[in-house]
């Protein structure tokens, strides 16, 4: 985000987002396999913090990173996710982006 949107809060629509889970050893695997995981804004799955079935020691640490229309493969990216329903796990994501 550069400077000047965040001081006049003009911002592109969120294209989608993505799960990112919290780095280092400490991280579940259900945390872990839920990395990557992107979603359109208007689907219904909820993003971290992960409340069940996370047995991450202290709790959850995964964060969401949003994607904005703005950026250069944000609406592309969108399109693709739409065509599959709108959540897409990181493997396919993994896929479709080094294809
Ligand atoms: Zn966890
Ligand atoms: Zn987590």
């Amino acid at each position: 985000m550069s400077l000047f949107s965040r001081l006049f809060g003009k911002q592109a629509a969120v294209a989608y987002k993505t799960w990112h889970t919290g780095s280092g050893a400490a991280t579940c695997q259900a945390c872990k396999d839920l990395d990557g995981t992107c979603w359109l804004p208007g689907n219904s799955f909820k993003g971290p913090p992960l409340r069940e079935g996370c047995s991450c020691p202290g709790g959850c640490t995964c964060r969401v990173l949003v994607v904005r229309q703005d950026e250069a493969w944000g609406p592309g990216n969108a399109e693709w996710i739409e065509k599959r329903g709108g959540l897409v796990s990181g493997e396919q994501m993994d896929k479709f982006l080094s294809s």
